[in-house]
């Protein structure tokens, strides 16, 4: 299978040629603005001391400050971590939002952590990346494995070390501390405006749509819920351990999960996430990790559309496939914006020092999704390309065109 970068840069490359970009333009669309890998060591609670691999990556910063979340998990290495942020530069153009594109990262196992290791480890990364990050320089939120309280330490150690507070040095964090109403459930909200989005496209009434979701963390739960509020049918979802259908409703499910850390609730019938995949639904949303669907996958999937929750859920050839079966795909840097728009807002409200309401931030949240959405469906109708295409060409086109405004220096 194909790198998560080879793929990232496979997706430029047809950007590029799309746009009829030059060969100059794509070395510098092409290549990392900067790349940290930091040692992390971490006292662990028995006193032993454990060495970690930490990561940032600041892939573009022309358009503003660069952005991205802060992942915990045991495989991600530099390639996957440049891949991520390449995506969020793209991202963060197609919105419009006046960012660079970052990710970053600790390969770890957070569940293998007590709470005050995480919080050790939070910090110690944190004080290894201090010099790159910073409202005006790299703002970095959660990701997988990591959440507002990772965001809370993190901000705490920047703040110790400026010697004032500076909330605007992460999003994602805490409302007490500066956050945002609505950042938790922004992410899932986008995907939900996506998927009825895409569902209207298509033709099918969203009222009573049937829809799998693979991943019930941050995004795969609040995804769940929006579309629940908007009169979609919730029929599967699943996490690492596998998937559950015949559940009463997301809430119930989740007060099940939240108490007993299972999805075992009363009257489920288990699935594996590959049967996950295959179900007769109108959509399907992978919001968990990468390369879930696959050359092995896709051929069994159903769905009508694929919303992308997840970062890089489907490889070249998955794609491929799904085309080829007319599957309208809602590429992952247009159907997950929702959390990075609202980490926007959160940035804004720091440095205002005046903090929405939550029917404020709705409203633009909304407001910015949509425009993103029709932007990609008009170009993709103008030019026959995939939505995942016509977003590519929207992003990176931006992101060319700032390039050459700005000139070169020296
Ligand atoms: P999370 O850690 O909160 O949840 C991940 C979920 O995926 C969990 O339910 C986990 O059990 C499940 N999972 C892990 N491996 C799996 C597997 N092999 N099969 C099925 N399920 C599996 O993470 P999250 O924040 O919800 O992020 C999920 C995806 O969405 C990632 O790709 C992330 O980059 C992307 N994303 C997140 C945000 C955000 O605001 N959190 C924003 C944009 C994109």
């Amino acid at each position: 299978m194909e790198s998560a970068l080879d793929t990232a840069l496979g997706q430029l490359r047809r950007a590029v040629e799309q746009l009829s970009l030059s060969e100059n333009e794509w070395q510098t669309l092409s290549t990392p603005r900067r790349i940290l890998e930091v040692a992390v060591p971490l006292r662990r609670d028995n006193g032993s001391v454990e060495m970690y691999k930490g990561f940032r990556v600041q892939y573009s910063t022309t358009r503003g400050p660069s952005k991205g979340g802060v992942r915990f998990h045991p495989d991600i290495d530099m390639d996957e971590t440049v891949a991520l942020a390449m995506l969020m530069t793209w991202k963060c153009a197609l919105t419009n939002l006046p960012y660079g594109g970052a990710k970053g990262g600790i390969a770890v196992d957070p569940s293998t952590l007590s709470v005050a290791e995480n919080e050790r480890l939070t910090r110690r990364y944190t004080s290894e990346i201090l010099p790159i990050i910073g409202p005006e320089r790299d703002i970095p939120a959660p990701d997988v494995g990591t959440d507002a309280r990772n965001m809370a330490w993190m901000l705490d150690t920047y703040s110790v070390n400026a010697g004032f507070s500076v909330p605007g040095v992460v999003t994602g964090k805490p409302i007490v501390l500066g956050g945002s109403l609505g950042r938790t459930s922004a992410t899932g909200d986008g995907v939900a405006i996506s998927t009825r989005e895409a569902l209207l496209v298509r033709g099918i009434n969203p009222e009573g749509a049937t829809v799998a979701i693979q991943g019930f963390g941050k995004v795969g739960y609040w995804t769940a819920v929006g579309l629940e509020a908007m009169g979609l049918k919730v029929v599967a979802v699943s996490d690492v351990h596998g998937g559950v259908t015949g559940f009463k409703s997301v809430a119930d499910l989740w007060n099940h999960f939240t108490e007993h850390g299972n999805l075992d609730a009363p009257g489920v019938d288990r699935l594996t996430n590959e049967e996950l995949l295959a179900l007769e639904v109108d959509v399907l949303i992978p919001a968990a990790l990468a390369d879930a669907i696959t050359a092995h996958t896709a051929p069994s999937i159903k769905a009508k559309i694929v919303v992308e929750g997840a970062n890089a859920p489907t490889t070249p050839e998955g794609d491929q496939i799904l085309n080829d079966k007319g599957i309208l795909v809602v590429p992952d840097i247009l159907a997950n914006a929702g959390g990075v728009i609202v980490s926007y807002f959160e940035w804004v409200q720091d440095k205002q020092n005046y903090f929405w309401d939550a029917a404020e931030v709705r409203t633009n949240l909304d407001s910015l999704m949509m425009k993103a959405i029709r932007e990609v469906e008009g170009l993709s109708s103008e030019k026959s390309s995939t939505w995942r295409e016509a977003a590519h060409m929207l992003g990176v086109s931006r992101v060319a065109q700032a390039h050459k405004l700005r000139g070169l220096y020296p």
